[in-house]
C-alpha cells in the first residue's frame, strides 16, 4: 500500500494538562497522536488528556462502536496514560483495542497499568471498561500492525519508556516524545551530543518526526534529571538520522504560544545553518497530509 497517511495531533503537552488563554494556540492537552490511513485501523500514539477528543470526533462520525484500534504507549508517566478511560469508543462492548506498552519489571504491562487504574485513585479499573483491551509487553521489537510495521526501542527517559517508529502507506513516522540527552535520561555517561543507535534506528530517513522539545538550553541546566532535552538537540537527532520534518512536541506547560513561537523560529534559523530539516511546532488539531515521497 502507498496511499499516504495522516497524522493528526490531539495533545501537544508535556508534564501535565495546562489551560489559559496564553496556552490556546498550542493548547494544554497531554500526548496523543494519532496514525490513519486508508483501509487501516488508526494507530494512537499514546494516551494522554487528548485522547478523549479524539474519541469526541469518533463519536461525531458514528466510528465509536466497534472501534478496532492499537495504542503505542511510550510509557506510563500520568499524562501519556491519563486519557484512557476518557475515550468514548470503550464504552462500546465490541471495540478491540491493542496496547503495546514498555515492558515492566515488576509484572506483566496489565497488572502494572491496573495498578494505576483502580480504587481508590480512579473509580473503574481497566477491567471494568465495556471494551475488550488486550495489552502488549513490548521491548525492543519489530511487529506488524495490519499493513504498517512498527518498531520499538527503549530510549533513554526516567523509568523504562520506548520510541516508536511506523512505516505505513508508503511514509514513515518517527515519534520519541520523551528523550533525555546525555548522562541526564540514562545511566551511561554520554555527552549532550550523543545520539543513542536505537534512536537513529527509529528516525533513519523519517518523513517525520515528532521528538521531545521541552526545554530551552538554559532551562536544561536545571533539569537535565528529568529526562527531556533540549530544542537544539531535537533538530540535532533529526539532522543526524536524516528525517525530513520536525515536529516539536512535549512542550514544557510554562511555554506560553508566544514562546514557543520564539522557539520554533530559533529551531528553523538552526536547522537551516545545518542543512535540515524542516521544523514545525505541534499543536492541536494540527492535521498532515504524508505523501510518499516521490
Ligand atoms: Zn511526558
Ligand atoms: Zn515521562
Amino acid at each position: 500500500m502507498s496511499g499516504g497517511a495522516q497524522v493528526t495531533f490531539f495533545g501537544v503537552r508535556g508534564s501535565t494538562p495546562c489551560d489559559g488563554p496564553s496556552l490556546a494556540r498550542y493548547g494544554g492537552n497531554t500526548s496523543c497522536v494519532v496514525i490513519e490511513a486508508p483501509g487501516e485501523d488508526p494507530i494512537v500514539l499514546d494516551l494522554g488528556t487528548g485522547l478523549r477528543n479524539y474519541g469526541t470526533e469518533l463519536v461525531a462520525q458514528g466510528r465509536n462502536v466497534g472501534l478496532h484500534a492499537s495504542f503505542l504507549v511510550t510509557h506510563l508517566h500520568w499524562d501519556h496514560v491519563q486519557g484512557l478511560p476518557f475515550f468514548a469508543p470503550l464504552f462500546s462492548p465490541e471495540s478491540v483495542v491493542d496496547i503495546y506498552g514498555p515492558r515492566q519489571e515488576e509484572g506483566p504491562l496489565a497488572e502494572v497499568f491496573g495498578g494505576l487504574m483502580r480504587p481508590p485513585y480512579f473509580p473503574i479499573a481497566p477491567d471494568g471498561l465495556d471494551a475488550s483491551l488486550r495489552f502488549q509487553d513490548t521491548g525492543d521489537d519489530d511487529f506488524p500492525i495490519g499493513a504498517a510495521k512498527v518498531r520499538s526501542r527503549w530510549v533513554r527517559h526516567v523509568g523504562p519508556t520506548l520510541g516508536y517508529r511506523v512505516e505505513i502507506g508508503g511514509v514513515s513516522i518517527a515519534y520519541i516524545s520523551d528523550h533525555g540527552q546525555g548522562c541526564g535520561g540514562g545511566t551511561r555517561a554520554e555527552g549532550d551530543d550523543f545520539v543513542p543507535h536505537e534512536v537513529l534506528e527509529l528516525a533513519d530517513g523519517a518523513d517525520l518526526l515528532i521528538h521531545d522539545s521541552q526545554h530551552t538550553q538554559s532551562e536544561f541546566e536545571h533539569k537535565r534529571h528529568w529526562g527531556h532535552c533540549t530544542i537544539e538537540y531535537a533538530v540535532h537527532v533529526a539532522h543526524e538520522a536524516g528525517a525530513r520534518k520536525l515536529a516539536l512536541f512535549h512542550h514544557d506547560p510554562a511555554h506560553s504560544d508566544d514562546h514557543i513561537d520564539a522557539i520554533l523560529r530559533g529551531a528553523q534559523d538552526y536547522a537551516s545553518h545545518r542543512g535540515g530539516p524542516v521544523v514545525l511546532a505541534a499543536h492541536e488539531g494540527l492535521a498532515l497530509a504524508l505523501e510518499p515521497p516521490r
